[in-house]
């Protein structure tokens, strides 16, 4: 069976830490592992307009711009397909079908939907379209038979109800589907990387994230107010490291290589945990190396944004030719799930036997 990876984004905003950490990073390292046939990289944003309904030009305006983050953090599109969602109507056509496949109950029941309509303030004007997203990711996984799909912790129940999907669509229509895996980041700080205000999710929505596109000094801004241990009023109290955001995002980011280069009085991140843990270190030392690490790891991505800037012609270029190949791909799925359904009526000679 052919290794296939199938992931996206939502073009809410531009691309923050949350999901280089969480995905970005991994996906370029799948990507120049060479070890997968066929890389398909979603702009989603039909699924942006589930909940962005009465604000299309926010979403509009940013398919250029995630595609600008992806080629900025070593996305190739000679090796990854990147394509716009609304442009390949199979996605739409496979979630008609699948929409039969799930109940009310069962989406209303989805841990990761409960906490954004939470979070959106929906209360009771759940938009449809919104409820049902999960069915339509689904239709974006199958349609590519996507074996892998390298996202954040959060999608975790998508793909468990997209699996249940294609097992209900093969129980019934014969084997057709294929059950794609989660891959997630090793990196457990990466897993569901906290905002700066230390809320457990970096998100567009929440305004807490520090953005790959930022300047120099928005993000040393950003870094230098950053949540850390409320219990730690002075430099010789002892600190805490559990919900500290700042030693989450080192753990996140940072290499060994960086202390002989930006803090060479401790060996590692252990003995700056441990120094910290004890007392008499303070935060802002902290966050000053933080911000250095920062913008070590940023350097190369705003240089290749930069790039791209200037050459926005070829991004255009590029989004048309993958959205071309991701439709004969989906186009193909959709003819197999019709003849598997048998609604392929006109080229069902057995129809009016
Ligand atoms: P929105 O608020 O519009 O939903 P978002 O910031 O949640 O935006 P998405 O486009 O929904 O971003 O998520 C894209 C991908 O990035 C998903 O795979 C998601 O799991 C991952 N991701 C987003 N935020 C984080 C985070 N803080 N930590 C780890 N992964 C993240
Ligand atoms: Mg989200």
């Amino acid at each position: 069976m052919k290794k296939i990876i199938l992931t996206g984004d939502r073009p809410t905003g531009h691309l923050h830490l949350g999901h280089y950490v969480g995905s970005l990073r991994e996906r370029v390292e799948l990507q120049n592992s060479n070890t997968f046939d066929e890389i398909y990289i979603e702009i989603a944003d039909a699924q942006a307009l589930t909940d962005n309904a009465d604000n299309p030009e926010k979403v509009r305006k940013n398919v250029l711009q995630v595609a600008l983050d992806y080629l900025s953090v070593g996305i190739d599109p000679s090796r990854a397909c990147i394509f716009i969602q609304s442009a390949i109507p199979a996605i739409a056509e496979l979630t008609v079908y699948y929409l039969n496949l799930v109940t009310v109950a069962r989406l209303e029941r989805n841990p990761t939907v409960k906490a954004e309509i939470q979070q959106k303030h929906f209360e009771a004007s759940i938009p449809a379209g919104f409820m049902c997203y999960p069915v339509s990711q689904a239709a974006d996984i199958t349609a590519f038979m996507a074996t892998t799909v390298p996202v954040g912790e959060d999608q975790e129940p998508m793909l468990e109800q997209t699996r249940e999907i294609v097992r209900k669509f093969n129980d019934i229509y014969g084997e057709t589907l294929v059950e794609p895996s989660i891959y997630l980041t090793t990196n457990k700080a990466g897993l569901r990387l906290p905002g700066i205000d230390g809320k457990a999710k970096m998100s567009k929505s929440l305004g807490n994230g520090i953005y790959l596109c930022d300047t120099p000094e928005d993000v040393e801004k950003k870094i230098m107010s950053m949540y850390t241990d409320p219990t730690h009023l002075r430099r010789d109290d002892p600190g805490h490291l559990e919900g500290n955001t700042v030693f989450t995002y080192l753990d996140a980011f940072c290499r060994p290589e960086y202390f002989p280069e930006f803090l060479p009085e401790y060996a590692n991140l252990d003995e700056l945990k441990a120094h910290y843990t004890k007392g008499g270190l303070g935060d802002v030392k902290v966050k000053r190396f933080l911000n250095k690490v920062m913008q070590a790891e940023l350097e190369p991505i705003r240089a290749r944004r930069h790039e791209w800037d200037q050459h926005l012609d070829d991004v255009m270029d590029i989004l048309k030719d993958g959205t071309a190949k991701a439709n004969a791909k989906a186009n193909e799925t959709l003819h197999s799930v019709k003849k598997a359904m048998r609604i392929n009526y006109f080229e069902d000679g057995n129809l009016l036997k």
